[in-house]
């Protein structure tokens, strides 16, 4: 019998709830291979980002066709991330967690300072070349790759040897690598559920059940209703079809709660399986994953109202507006990494004047709600793909 790589996947979250369980005395192997799976991740990443880039750039043909492109990627970043962040804002808003939190005295600081807008975008640019190739800092990747891939498309001519065809060679080179660690992503995702059953302490969710559901239902309602709906009105296909299609990055995307690690996966997957052309999906996606977060946001802003309401602050409309345009910038902010989305929470927290000592509170749980929110920033990022490539006229998606 042969199976295929999502009834694979599936199997192995079940043997790795399994194991969990059962035979924790393993931890060591299920770590070694978790780590061993993100770490091959992380290896392809930053070459295929930096040729995937640069070749859908030189497909484009023209500085029009990418500013046309890039309008209408950033336009509909902006807009979903806004729409998960109100729906955040409103659930917490009605369903108010933070009442009855009592505040425990020990609650410890993670943060001595929240880092200002200027330090985050300082950090953008590596001092140095090791910076550059870590991955560290993909925003600057993205922004060197989208810049060389304009040179070529306007000196390229000049060059007396095919530089198009060199990064195009490398992008198809990188892709088979990809293929590989594809097929060996049920082994990593048994060994990251194993240890994730095993490292959890299940006994810190109990007072913070109601905020867990808060954020949970919000990611459900953009990932079950806005999403489909925008992907059946406007691409005018089956949203289960799709999740179907991306499947294996979703579930990457869940076990890692990586968006960055799961990037490779996902283009893979966006290409073959939905065929977006190869111009949207190399730009759309290593973009969309930096700076298009829409779980992070909604998380962010349940979060920041959450706090809110333990310290007793009151918002005003105008803090949750800010809440809102804040998140945004924020999520672009966030690297696609597990907690970066905490990290930044505290510069919400700041602009709201709300104490960022209170993300303490919900750090001890935060790892199952990274899973979901980067789960659905990988899923917003899908639709995505769909709506540019439908946007531009090219022939999408249509089961
Ligand atoms: N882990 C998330 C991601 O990689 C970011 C976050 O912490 O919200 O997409």
């Amino acid at each position: 019998m042969k199976f295929n790589l999502q009834t694979n996947i599936l199997i192995s979250v079940i043997l790795g709830v399994m194991a969990g369980f059962f035979a924790d005395e393993f931890i060591n192997i299920y770590m070694f291979l978790g780590k061993g799976f993100i770490t091959l991740l992380k290896y392809i990443v930053v070459p295929l980002v930096f040729a995937s880039l640069i070749s859908g750039v030189i497909s484009l043909g023209n500085l029009n066709s990418l500013q046309r492109m890039g309008f209408k990627t950033l336009a509909y970043f902006i807009m979903t991330t806004a729409i998960a962040s109100t729906i955040g804002i409103l659930l917490a808003v009605i369903i108010n967690p933070g009442k009855g939190f009592i505040l425990a005295q020990t609650e410890g600081s993670v943060f001595t300072s929240a880092m200002s807008f200027k330090e985050m975008f300082a950090q953008i640019i590596p001092t140095n070349f090791i910076g550059f190739i870590s991955g560290d800092n993909m925003l600057f990747l993205i922004i060197l790759s989208i810049f060389i891939g304009i040179l070529i498309v306007a000196f390229g001519r000049n060059i007396a040897f095919p530089i198009d065809e060199l990064f195009e060679g490398f992008n198809e080179f990188m892709m088979i690598i990809t293929g590989w660690v594809i097929a060996i992503s049920p082994i990593g995702i048994f060994g990251l559920v194993a240890q994730l059953i095993i490292t959890t302490g299940f006994a810190a969710f109990v007072p913070l059940l109601k905020y867990m559901l808060v954020v949970t239902v919000g990611l459900a309602i953009h990932a079950f209703g806005v999403i489909p709906l925008i992907i059946k009105t406007i691409v005018k296909c089956s949203p289960f079809s799709v999740a179907k299609e991306v499947f294996t990055s979703l579930a990457t995307g869940f076990t890692t709660a990586s968006s960055a690690a799961t990037l490779p996966i996902l283009l893979e997957d966006t290409r073959k399986k939905l065929k977006v052309p190869n111009k949207v999906a190399s730009f759309v996606l290593p973009l969309g994953i930096t700076i298009n977060m829409d779980g992070t946001a909604l998380f962010q802003s349940v979060a920041a109202v959450f706090i809110a309401q333990i310290y007793g602050v009151q918002l005003s409309i105008t803090s949750l507006c800010l809440i809102i345009i804040i998140a945004i910038l924020s999520s672009i902010g966030a690297a696609a990494v597990p907690s970066a989305g905490i990290i930044t929470l505290a510069m919400i927290l700041t602009a709201i004047g709300v104490p960022i000592e209170g993300t303490a509170i919900i750090l001890g749980i935060d790892r199952i709600l990274d899973m979901l929110r980067t789960t659905v920033n990988l899923w917003g990022n899908t639709s995505a793909t769909l709506v540019i490539t439908k946007w531009l006229g090219e022939k999408a998606y249509d089961k």
